[in-house]
């Protein structure tokens, strides 16, 4: 077992390459979009056809003995070091117990009425409670790594968010300290309160800005082109790499076998669903799996600008952007994705490798979101919206004949249900302005009841209100007596 423990040896050579112009970039530099055409990065290792001389039975060993590993560095998603960031050395790795999140398998009863077998892989149990660590673990070892090597003293990093992103980034932030300080951009009144407090915990200096994500994002690209600042938004390549940890995850979960499994993930800035596809992908090309799943994007009805585009004829596509209208699966209301580029680039592969249904975008409405998501709760699962909008998601897939029997959905609940347990609320309460479009069904709602009120209290002796309180839980609960 010690070896499970021993850092790996392997060092790659990697370089941004961008997806506009085909630019190459050496990594020693901090470089968020290319500088030539703006387009977005992806980061390559070269010596990549090294690790393919490794049979992938001997990689499914290596990945399954540091599964048990004691070494922090080799704990989280940089178990998979050597199809990660392999040039980050292992003192500069931070780990706060990212990853290795629970798959958790639905209840027959859930499965018996969605009519698919099903679980949900539970992205909340990170330790920002939602997936953006995954990218911030590889991100700022990244950053830590580059610190060292220039020797700076002082690194601002910044962020637009719809929440979790800078949670996540504060979050890490503040772990590493020096000579990292945090900003994050958000638009106000359009993260829940969960979301807000953890920035502000962090320490975090917390700025907002009037409008929708897309608004943040824009501020944050000019001061990005101005002045010397480390941006981690998902347009950061190092994110996208940190995320692909969820595939590998995933992989490993089902013993390296994908055969009959269906990846449901939401889909906000892309970054998520192409750093998975290229997970998968990396996956394949070293033999450790022999079967790619397949990949579903699901987006809301009130921002969905990647389902427009696949809904148009292959050949005759067009981006656009969308304006985004209310929407409980807040975290990926964004009308202009800005890892589009990456979708269309690595979905293009992945249909070529795996077939023309190997991937697909289908469209939900908030109605379903959100009694998806209560749905799945009521079941023993702890999703977010987001994660409501993967079973909404498979619904849909359903109904368009997208699924077979037999298949598995593996969905991702990509944030805990409490972050956004205001959304709950205002369904339960009938809380919701018309341009969310949700009806709330009476029948679903939850509220507490009081058993006996204040009055009683102050009137009766103690033991007295005890017995009274506990005789109307019984005429509520309609309790026999023993
Ligand atoms: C960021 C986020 C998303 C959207 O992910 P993208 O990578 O932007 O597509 C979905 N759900 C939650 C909870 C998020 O925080
Ligand atoms: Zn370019």
């Amino acid at each position: 077992m010690r070896e499970a423990n021993v850092f790996p040896t392997y060092r790659g050579e990697m370089e941004y390459v961008c997806l506009g112009c085909q630019a190459r970039y050496p990594i020693d530099e901090l470089h968020y979009t290319c500088p030539s055409c703006k387009g977005v990065f992806l980061l390559e290792d070269t010596r990549f056809p090294e690790l393919e001389k490794t049979p992938g039975s001997a990689w499914r060993d290596i990945f399954d003995l540091r599964a048990a590993t004691k070494n922090p560095a080799l704990r989280g998603i940089f178990r998979f070091y050597e199809l990660m960031a392999p040039v980050v050395a292992e003192e500069h790795i931070v780990y706060l117990g990212e990853g290795n999140t629970p798959v958790t398998r639905s209840s027959t009863a859930l499965e018996r009425l969605v009519g698919q077998s099903m679980a949900f892989k539970n992205d909340g149990q990170n330790p920002s409670a939602s997936f953006k660590d995954r990218g911030m673990a590889c991100a700022y070892s990244y950053l830590r790594h580059l610190v060292a090597k220039h020797g700076w003293d002082n690194v601002l990093t910044i962020c637009a968010s719809t929440g979790d992103t800078s949670a996540a980034a504060a979050l890490y932030a503040a772990y590493v300290g020096e000579p990292l300080t945090s900003v994050v951009l958000l638009p106000q009144g359009k993260v829940t309160a969960q979301q807000l407090s953890q920035p502000l915990g962090s320490g975090a200096k917390v700025l907002e800005i009037p409008g929708v994500f897309d608004d943040c994002m824009k501020v944050v690209e000019y001061l990005a082109d101005h002045y010397r600042v480390a941006l981690l938004n998902s347009k950061n390549a190092w994110r996208i790499l940190g995320q692909e940890s969820y595939a590998f995850e995933v992989a490993q979960w089902y013993d390296w076998d994908l055969r009959g499994k269906v990846i449901f993930v939401p889909i906000g800035n892309a970054g998520n669903i192409t750093a998975i596809m290229s997970g998968f992908l990396k996956l394949l090309r070293l033999g450790i799996i022999e079967t790619l799943p397949r990949i579903i994007g699901v987006q809301s009805e009130h921002a969905d600008p990647v389902f427009r585009y696949y809904d148009q004829d292959p050949g005759h596509r067009r981006f656009e952007a969308v304006k985004v209208r209310p929407s409980v699966a807040q975290a990926a209301m964004i009308g202009n994705p800005v890892s589009f580029p990456r979708v269309a680039f690595l979905a293009e592969q992945y249909q070529k490798l795996g077939g023309a249904g190997s991937f697909a975008v289908v469209q939900v409405s908030e109605q379903r979101i959100i009694e998806s998501m209560l749905l799945a709760n009521r079941h023993g699962h702890i999703a977010c919206t987001q994660g409501g909008e993967c079973l909404a998601g498979l619904f849909k897939a359903k109904e368009l004949g997208l699924m077979e029997e037999g298949e598995l959905a593996v969905l991702d609940a990509t944030a805990h249900a409490l972050k956004f347990a205001g959304f709950q609320d205002m369904y339960f309460h009938d809380g919701f302005g018309p341009e969310f479009e949700i009806t709330p069904d009476r029948k679903l709602a939850n509220v507490p009841r009081l058993v006996i009120d204040q009055q009683d209290k102050e009137r009766l002796s103690e033991d007295a209100f005890t017995v009274q309180a506990a005789q109307n839980v019984v005429g509520i609960l309609g309790l026999d007596k023993k």
